[in-house]
């Protein structure tokens, strides 16, 4: 999939490792996964690792799983579970077989720990949350081990059934693994790897109220799925050692490798799912799919391409450094692929009414113009000229800067696609905003140019009787820091993001655009010429009754310095 846009495809460090694997014989391909948790929609970041292991899948002809990584009760919905799928699928990529769930593998998970304290391996331990943690030590110093450590195997087998058969309260019992108390890495301290939890599980119901954790669960999801690379970001890193430990340890058969990577964090976005909920909860955006949230739902609306993304997210690559990017390189790599696929109508966002003296029925004349200066076979439609026109507020100036070449008092413009206009009289209310101007034609310029004089600057227009009223929702950044969820206050601690939202992040106008944009379906995108890119909104625009567009992004980076 990752070759799809013509860009040639980028190795990196996990590409190599596939590369040796298969040559050394190692596996003869490859099968990786995406494991998100269902407790919110996935972001921009989620679209990283997505694009990376679904390409991978695609590039070295192997097999991509998804996986809902769904051990979490309380925080986990059906409603998360689809929109993870829809994404998955907008972004173009497919999933081998049916999405599975670690749900599904509870009984086995529960089998292989049953088999652990068999083996002597896990016990059953009644410290609760805080002994645990006065247990556990630091970063600088050992843990002492639990006093229930020493159980025998009998009493752990009795006890262990007796909390799936729910026997005891919530926390007051878990099952952990016997490691090391005085491993430098606290994740291999006897980690807890069951905990009692009645909590209604959005697929498995009130079966089961004895719970596995993350670290247990994922590497033997992988070994059952048969995972060759177990890609994830660095925070799990530390994890490794525990995941090789459990695998080691336990009859199963297949042992996944798992290699990290840097984590994507987006300039004036958060990449934090628990973040994002926080906006959607309070209401400071209208949902996960605000066309202003980083959520592939949000950039979906907004009317980011699936072909944006996957050449983002080829662009900003893969590595264990820093992985720090501008919204504008999302922004710009969706500006590349919009270009070529976007067809060019004309709108008039803020306008002013030009009235053209001289038109004149019957000899004044329209052109047609192409819907896309490169595609031919985009077609193209009549552009129709009136005697009232709108042009943009800011075409025209009264006293313009330097170097200006579009409308002014006195001065020519060509109206793109159709004649050079002069303004001869500029109308003006009481408070002296022009509200109309009043221009001649000048009948010798369609389809060529003036004789005796040059005219540089073209501008767009709408025929007033022809063109639409359109809802059009400009978009900013959500934020105004770069980095909301990073700034600190004066005694060190981290502000709140949500004091950094953009108050000017949407601004809705009531525009007028070419009538051919009312038929479009939902989720079509245009370029308006020299505005930028806009599509029709998902959900409200209605085909043939009202046209709704959310602008995607200017035709120019607006935010370079
Ligand atoms: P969040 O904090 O937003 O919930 P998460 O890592 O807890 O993120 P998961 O649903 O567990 O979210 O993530 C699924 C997969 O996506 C994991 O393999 C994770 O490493 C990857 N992932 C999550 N965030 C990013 C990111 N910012 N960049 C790259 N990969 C990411
Ligand atoms: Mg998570």
């Amino acid at each position: 999939m990752s070759t799809e846009n013509n860009a040639p495809v980028v190795s990196n460090f996990i590409r190599n490792i596939i590369d040796e694997d298969l040559a050394s014989g190692k596996h003869a391909s490859i099968v990786t996964r995406f494991p998100p948790e269902p407790n919110g929609y996935l972001h921009v970041g989620h679209a990283k690792s997505i694009c990376l292991n679904f390409g991978l899948a695609d590039d070295y002809q192997g097999k991509c799983n998804l996986r809902m990584d769904d051990t979490n009760p309380e925080k986990e919905s059906d409603e998360y579970v689809q929109s993870i799928k829809d994404s998955v699928s907008w972004l173009g990529f497919k999933w081998d077989g049916e999405v599975r769930y670690a749900s599904d593998y509870f009984q086995p998970l529960y089998d292989y720990a049953v088999e652990l304290i068999k083996a002597g391996k896990a016990f059953v331990c009644d410290l609760n949350a805080e002994e645990m943690r006065a247990y556990r030590g630091s970063l600088t110093e050992p843990g002492k081990n639990s006093p229930y450590r020493d159980r025998s195997i009998e009493e752990n087998l009795d006890l262990f059934t007796r909390m799936k058969n729910g026997e005891f309260p919530d926390g007051s019992k878990t099952l952990r693994l016997k490691i090391d108390m005085s491993s430098g890495n606290v994740n291999m301290r006897d980690p807890v790897i069951y905990r009692i939890r009645r909590a209604h599980h959005h697929r498995t119901g009130d079966t089961w109220c004895i719970y596995p954790m993350y670290d247990y669960t994922h590497c033997i999801s992988d070994a059952i799925e048969g995972i060759t690379h177990s890609l994830c970001t660095l925070e799990f890193e530390d994890h490794r050692p525990l995941y090789d430990w459990v695998l080691d340890n336990i009859s199963i058969g297949c042992h996944p490798r798992q290699y990290e990577f840097s984590r994507l964090e987006l300039l004036y976005a958060l990449t934090s799912k628990r973040k994002l909920q926080a906006l959607v909860n309070d209401g400071l955006v209208t949902g996960w799919d605000d066309p202003r949230m980083p959520t592939i739902a949000g950039m979906r609306r907004r009317g980011f391409s699936p072909a944006g993304i996957r050449l983002f997210a080829q662009r900003i690559g893969v590595s264990r450094g820093e992985n720090i990017i501008d919204m504008s390189v999302l922004e710009g790599a969706v500006r590349e692929t919009l270009e070529a696929e976007a067809p060019r109508v004309m709108a008039v966002l803020d306008p002013i009414k030009v009235t053209l003296t001289n038109f004149e029925e019957g000899v004044t004349a329209s052109r047609a113009a192409p819907f896309h200066p490169h595609h031919p076979e985009f077609g193209e439609r009549e552009v129709p000229i009136s005697r009232e026109i709108y042009i943009e507020r800011d075409d025209f100036a009264e006293v313009p800067p330097p170097k200006w070449q579009r409308l002014t008092a006195g001065g020519e413009v060509r109206l793109r696609y159709s004649y050079v206009i002069k303004c001869d009289e500029v109308i003006k209310d009481a408070t002296g905003r022009v509200v109309e101007l009043k221009c001649s034609i000048d009948h010798d310029t369609l389809g060529q140019n003036p004789v005796g004089r040059k005219v540089k600057g073209v501008i767009h227009w709408l025929s007033c009787e022809h063109a639409i009223e359109a809802q059009v929702r400009l978009y900013d950044r959500l934020f105004t820091e770069p980095r909301p969820d990073a700034v600190r206050g004066e005694d060190g601690e981290y502000v709140d993001f949500r004091q950094f939202l953009n108050p000017h992040s949407l601004a809705t106008v009531t525009a007028c655009v070419e009538d051919v944009v009312l038929k479009a379906e939902p989720e079509t995108r245009y370029q308006f010429e020299r505005l930028g890119y806009f599509v029709t909104d998902r959900y409200e625009h209605q085909p043939g009754v009202k046209a709704v567009f959310n602008r995607t992004v200017g035709l120019k980076d607006s935010w370079a310095k």
